[in-house]
Parts: structure tokens; C-alpha cells; sequence
């Protein structure tokens, strides 16, 4: 950390500072610029958390250089992670693909859905049971009827299950039932939320804040491997911007930059990401050349009658073309030892 001072600061302003620097047990190192004086912090910037240092007399700001998280960094864990949900692995290498409808809606279609995916190729089945509806009036998800159905789907396919939670009260039930606890965009900054998932004992996939920087992400998978889950996969889903066409924009680019700033594995959403399914092919194709570790995708057995996002939900003939193709091209990669990425 870099502490800049005023160009009028005094000597006693940089005494304060310096003080305040080595009562946190750290090392202060004055530097001289042509106008105005830096004084460098040396040792773990934590200590430093409490004091407001930025208000202090003379000083301009305070730059950070280090990262705010460090278990979810690369700095800290070179290695990528290879994240193990059931027995299926996610990060080695083979992209891992979830797939299922938005929401569960009854028995026949959770079923038929699971079918559908499983032929195609999929290894998780997803399926909110619990729905983070934009509006109240919308349809909000069975809950605990519809955790036991995707159970039984489970039985009955061998799919391991992801799916959110949406609240600390629900976490217990969920992970009665799931293989993988989901923690949807709009809750990503849900500290609460993040530290209890954090000691559930179960993987948890944590997709991108809806206006999340990519700082502000790591520092949510911080949250709950702090609290004592290293099992954590990111879910690129697609930011806010001025863009209207599509629901979201797919932040592709997000693939590489958590590439080279973490170990986590990072999967893609193009469902959510576009909020059209003519666009879900394009950018799963594109997710897994960039380097995505697998995809999630929303698939419906008639998309037409959906209860939630039919318009970016895949038909079961539509799934399984774009399934050829991902498998296609993650093959073609490993055969021909092309990475997308030198972290
Ligand atoms: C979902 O995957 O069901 C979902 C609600 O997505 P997001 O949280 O990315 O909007
Ligand atoms: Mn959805």
C-alpha cells in the first residue's frame, strides 16, 4: 500500500502517518517525489483496516496494490483448483456442462427435462426450486416440493444436482438435496448468505453480481472460503450495461481475467448472459474456446410454456446441436493441446 500525501503536507502530517504505520506492527518507508511525498507501507496492509488513514491530515489517498482477497487468488494458490462435486470434476481440463430448466416446475417436466439433458451430455441437472423473482407476482418456485423432485430426477439419471438458495433458512434443506448450492447473481453480495454457505459442506457455484466488478466477485468467493468452504466455482452470467438488446452482457473476457487473478474454476452462462436462445450457441461455443471450465445452460421441454425464461431456454433438438458442438470444440482443444490461456 501507498500512501500519498498532500503537496503541502508537513513534517509532522508525515510523522502522524508514519506513527500510525508502525503502531500496526508494520514498516514505514518514505519516498520523495518531485512534489509531493509517498510513504510506502511494508507488511500484511490488514492491520491497517481499521484506521482511516485517508482522513488523516495530509494525506492525499491511499493506493492499494496488493489484492483484498487472497484465498480465492492465484498469488496465493498457483495451482487451479480442481473443484469435485459428487465424483464429477470440475476444472480438470473437460468442460462440465449443467443444464435443466429455470425453474422446477412439476414432476413430468423436471423429469422429461432431466432426460433430455442427460442424453445430450449434460452431468449436473439444474432447476431453481427457490425463484429470485424480479417481481413478486411472478411464479416463485416449489421449494421444498420441487428439492425432492430434482432428488428423485437424480435417482432416476445418475445428474448430480445444482441449484440456489436463496436465503440462510433454506440453506439447511437445500443441502439435503443438492449436490451443489447455487448463490444467484442477485445475492452474490449477500454477506450473510455467502458466510453461511461458506460452513454448509457442500460446493457452491457463485455467479457474477448483476453490476459486480470482477474484484468485487472474488472478494464474494473470498467470503465463503474464509468462512470455511474452498469449494467454490464461478458462474459468468453477464453484467448491467447501457446494452438493451440482450437481457445482460456476456462479460467473455471475465473467463480469461479470473483465469489469470484465481484458481477457481469459472463456468459460463449463456442463457442468462444473452436472454436468447438463437445467442446461447454462439457464446457457448465461445465460452469454452476462451477457456470456460463448462457451461450452464437453461433447457425446457417446451420452452413456449416456460413459467420463467422461455425466451432464452434451448428446445431438446436445439440443446443437443449446441451439445455436438461444445464437445466438438473441447475436443478438437485437447487433441491439438491448444489452451486458451498462459495464466
Ligand atoms: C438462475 O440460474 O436460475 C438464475 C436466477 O440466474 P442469475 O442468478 O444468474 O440471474
Ligand atoms: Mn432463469
Amino acid at each position: 500500500m501507498f500512501i500519498i500525501m498532500n503537496v503541502d503536507a508537513t513534517a509532522e502530517d508525515i510523522q502522524e502517518v508514519i506513527a500510525v504505520i508502525e503502531g500496526a506492527g508494520l514498516q514505514a518507508k518514505v519516498m520523495e517525489g518531485s512534489q509531493q511525498k509517498i510513504v510506502g507501507v511494508i507488511g500484511d496492509k490488514a492491520r491497517l483496516a481499521t484506521v482511516p488513514i485517508d482522513a488523516m491530515d495530509g494525506v492525499e489517498k491511499s493506493v492499494e496494490i496488493s489484492k483484498s482477497y487472497k484465498l480465492a487468488s492465484r498469488e496465493f494458490h498457483p495451482q487451479n483448483s480442481v473443484i469435485d462435486v459428487a465424483g464429477v470434476k470440475i476444472g480438470d481440463g473437460t468442460p462440465v456442462v449443467m443444464a435443466g430448466p429455470c425453474a422446477v416446475e412439476s414432476k413430468e417436466q423436471l423429469f422429461e427435462a432431466a432426460e433430455i439433458v442427460k442424453k445430450a451430455g449434460a452431468q449436473f441437472l439444474r432447476g431453481g426450486a427457490y425463484k429470485p423473482r424480479t417481481s413478486p407476482y411472478a411464479f416463485q418456485g416449489l421449494e421444498i416440493e420441487g428439492l425432492k423432485y430434482l432428488a428423485e430426477a437424480r435417482e432416476r439419471t445418475g445428474l448430480r444436482v445444482v441449484t440456489e438458495v436463496t436465503t440462510v433458512e433454506a440453506i439447511e434443506r437445500v443441502v439435503e438435496y443438492a449436490d451443489m448450492l447455487q448463490i444467484g447473481a442477485r445475492n452474490m453480495q449477500n454477506f450473510g448468505l455467502l458466510k453461511e454457505v461458506g460452513k454448509c459442506g457442500k460446493p457452491v457455484l457463485l455467479k457474477r453480481g448483476l453490476a459486480a466488478t470482477i474484484d468485487e466477485w472474488l472478494n464474494a468467493a473470498e467470503y465463503i472460503m474464509n468462512a470455511g468452504n474452498p469449494n467454490v466455482v464461478l458462474c459468468e452470467r453477464g453484467i448491467r450495461t447501457y446494452e438493451t438488446y440482450t437481457r445482460n452482457t456476456l462479460d467473455l473476457s471475465a473467463v480469461a481475467a479470473v483465469k489469470h487473478l484465481s484458481h477457481l474454476p469459472i463456468i459460463v452462462d449463456p442463457s442468462h448472459g444473452t436472454g436468447k436462445w438463437r445467442m446461447v450457441k454462439p457464446m457457448a461455443f465461445a465460452a469454452i474456446a476462451a477457456g470456460a471450465d463448462g457451461l450452464m445452460m437453461e433447457v425446457h421441454p417446451n420452452p413456449a410454456k416456460a413459467l420463467s425464461d422461455g425466451p432464452q431456454s434451448l428446445t431438446p433438438e436445439n440443446y443437443a446441436e449446441v451439445m455436438r458442438g461444445v464437445q466438438k470444440i473441447s475436443a478438437f482443444m485437447k487433441a491439438e493441446n491448444i489452451h486458451s490461456m498462459d495464466i
